[in-house]
């Protein structure tokens, strides 16, 4: 459950987080929107941080672009309405939704007849409930393929694209499974529903690359740069089969909301040995020194102070 915050910021002014938007809202009857979602970290220092919150906010402009609506925000405008977000609900450990909508009175295709508007939504997270850091979350291979010819589509990060995240998510789940892997319909793994997948086989980090229809995760580079750059892993951007995920010594998930997530079983086969894997947990260990200041982060990824 999330606790809803005190207020949220809407088109340039704190709002008390009750506030709606229109049953007529162009968004809510097309999925023709876009958003983020940043994670601010409480350091060990006791100051609050946004991890990469400028990149996040470039993608969702990016995102914007991507559909042809024009956001009435600049960057930096956007970088302080979310820190603004998250200041006023005195946040510390916290999860901040931008979301770029269309609006009234407009609900068919001609979405420039709108006002475009733009939310941040803060509230307090420190991870998903259900899923332990240590023992990850089971997955399936989704029966719902995501096309290949759309990959460039995918790297926006647009509202509806989540129709086929929710119904995949919930397919898995009333199988029994924690997560749905999306594969293209050549059968090549994309990622799952809300994160990105990296497989460890034969000690190279291998995740798949630009040309599949996934979204271009901020963590999914964050964790390529660790474990290639900083623990000096072989890392690969490659195609990867389902069979090759059964087979993998680990797999894991990256994304903003649950991290590094270990994958220890995929449609009944084990992965690995079905425990944290040595290469997961460093990455893993890394990844939660950068994000609480307990590693210098030489690369400004702590770049947004609340
Ligand atoms: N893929 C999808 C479909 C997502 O929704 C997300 C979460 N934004 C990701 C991958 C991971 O992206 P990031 O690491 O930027 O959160």
């Amino acid at each position: 459950m999330i606790e809803p915050s005190g207020s949220f910021w809407l088109d340039g002014a704190l709002v008390p987080s009750t506030t709606g938007a229109h049953l007529l809202t162009h968004t809510l009857h097309t999925g023709f929107g876009v958003l983020e979602g940043i994670r601010c970290y409480r350091l060990d220092d006791g100051s609050v941080r946004m991890f990469r919150g400028r990149d996040h906010m470039r993608r969702l402009l990016e995102s914007a672009a991507a559909l042809g609506m024009e956001a009435p925000n600049d960057l930096d405008q956007l970088v302080a309405a979310g820190a603004e977000a998250v200041r006023a609900n005195e946040l510390a450990d916290a999860y901040l939704r931008p979301l770029v909508y269309s609006g009234e009175p407009n609900v068919i295709f001609a979405h420039w007849l709108n006002t475009t508007h733009v939310a941040m939504i803060a509230f307090p997270w420190t991870g998903y409930s259900d899923r332990d850091r240590a023992a990850g979350t089971t997955a399936t291979v989704s029966p719902y393929p995501r096309p290949a010819a759309l990959a460039s589509f995918y790297k926006a990060k647009a509202c509806g694209h989540y129709v086929l995240s929710v119904t995949a998510y919930s397919d898995a789940r009333r199988r029994g499974y924690g997560q749905a892997i999306f594969c293209d319909e050549n059968g090549l793994v994309a990622e799952s529903t809300g994160e990105n997948v990296f497989a460890v086989i034969d000690d190279v980090v291998c995740t798949p690359s630009s040309a599949s229809p996934i979204l271009m995760g901020i963590t999914r580079d964050a964790v390529l740069k660790i474990a290639g750059d900083d623990l000096g892993y072989a890392v690969a951007e490659r195609d990867l089969t389902v069979d090759e995920l059964y087979r993998a010594d680990e797999v894991f998930t990256t994304g903003t909301a649950s991290e590094l997530l270990p994958v220890p079983e995929i449609d009944g086969h084990k992965i690995g040995t079905g425990a944290l894997g040595p290469v997961t947990s460093r990455i893993q260990e890394r990844f939660n020194a950068l994000t609480h200041g307990r590693f210098p982060d030489t690369r400004g990824w702590l770049d947004v102070e609340i």
